[in-house]
């Protein structure tokens, strides 16, 4: 497994694997952009990648343009160690690290992409400028790594709505796979930062996906939330066209003591 460190080791590494053949076209390469402490939910995306193509790039930055929370910038978990030990075992063959910030941001972030509509409701009308920070690093990625398909969660689907719209929009030449929830036996979204929640957190979590799932009134819900000790963002209910097909899906995030959670179903 290839780690690469700076711009140059990704676009060596990136030209080595074109001159490779597979079947006798180019190769197909599949990348998992992450912000690393990976767990399960992480490694589903890892697996489909390696089952649909030929060489799997993982990416572990955690982006500062996307957080406009600086505590939650300074206590982002980190488990390089353990990450890279689940790449190997999971057969990737290239981890992007970047080993400075001024590797993916060499503009200072001088040039952005944004998105004016979508991009504004939901997170974006609590986290200011959190999907310009997504979507230009996630724009940098796919320049720098140019894979066929890249994989992103279901679990943060308001991130995936905006990215296919941006592939589509910027006519960019890849697919993007969406890959389901993976959650713990309780129902808790796994994510990086259940790792902040305290035991009793842990425990009353759970309620967050089963009170969106089964309280079909919307204020009534956010209600029950609040009683129960998270402090809900918001509780919205949308309709998006997914592969062409109109569908209604309810998005939650509730902050839980320090931890900012997110979760969404289809309704
Ligand atoms: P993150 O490291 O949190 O930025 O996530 C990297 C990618 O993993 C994103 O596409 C997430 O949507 C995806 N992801 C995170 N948690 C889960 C989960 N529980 N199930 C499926 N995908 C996930």
């Amino acid at each position: 497994m290839k780690i690469l460190r700076t711009i140059s080791d990704c676009k060596q590494w990136r030209a080595q694997v074109s001159l490779e053949k597979s079947n006798h076209s180019s190769p197909t390469i599949g990348f998992v952009p992450t912000m690393g402490a990976l767990h399960i939910g992480h490694e589903s995306l890892i697996k489909t990648s390696r089952k649909e193509n030929d060489f799997t790039v993982l990416s572990i930055f955690v982006n500062p343009t996307q957080f406009n929370n600086p505590d939650d910038l300074k206590n982002y978990p980190s488990t390089i160690e353990k990450d890279l030990e689940m790449a190997e075992k999971n057969g990737v063959n290239a981890v992007f690290i970047p080993e400075s910030i001024d590797q993916l941001y060499p503009d200072q972030y001088r040039f952005k992409v944004s998105e004016s509509e979508f991009s504004r409701e939901l997170c974006g009308a609590h986290r200011p400028g959190h999907f310009d920070g997504v979507l230009t690093v996630v724009m940098k990625l796919f320049n720098l790594i140019n894979p066929t398909r890249a994989y992103f969660g279901e679990k943060d689907h308001q991130q995936l709505t905006l990215i296919k719209d941006m592939v589509n929009s910027f006519f960019l030449p890849l697919e993007i796979v969406a890959c389901p929830t993976v959650r713990e036996t309780s129902g808790l979204a796994m994510s990086s930062r259940n790792t902040r929640l305290s035991t009793a957190e842990l425990a009353l979590a759970p309620k967050l996906f089963e009170t969106i799932k089964q309280i079909k009134n919307k204020e009534q819900a956010i209600k029950k939330l609040n009683d129960m000790g998270f402090l809900v963002d918001y509780l919205e209910d949308q309709t998006h066209f997914e592969n062409d097909r109109p569908k209604m899906r309810r998005y939650v995030a509730a902050t839980l003591g320090k931890v900012r959670l997110i979760d969404n179903v289809e309704i």
